[in-house]
């Protein structure tokens, strides 16, 4: 069985990479015990979402081109 500090890591590290089956079983089977790790998780759900939310519209956001001039008057 997990320990806590061990759900912790898998729940952040399942945030960035695809977890095993064996790391999904044991990660499903510790949340379902301990509900202190499942907040813990529905927080970092919550964060993640925040976190995507900002970056996209940091990436719809357009930039300015910068060595490239808007119009062709030299052409
Ligand atoms: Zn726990």
């Amino acid at each position: 069985m997990l320990s806590c500090k061990e759900t912790t890591k898998l729940v952040s590290e399942n945030l960035d990479r695809d977890l095993s089956l064996r790391e999904r079983i044991a990660l499903k089977m510790h949340l379902s015990i301990c509900s202190a790790c499942r907040n813990l998780k529905q927080q970092m759900n919550v964060l993640r979402q925040a976190t995507s939310f900002y970056t996209q519209e940091d990436v719809d956001t357009p930039k300015p081109p910068l060595d490239k001039k808007p119009d062709s008057e030299s052409d």
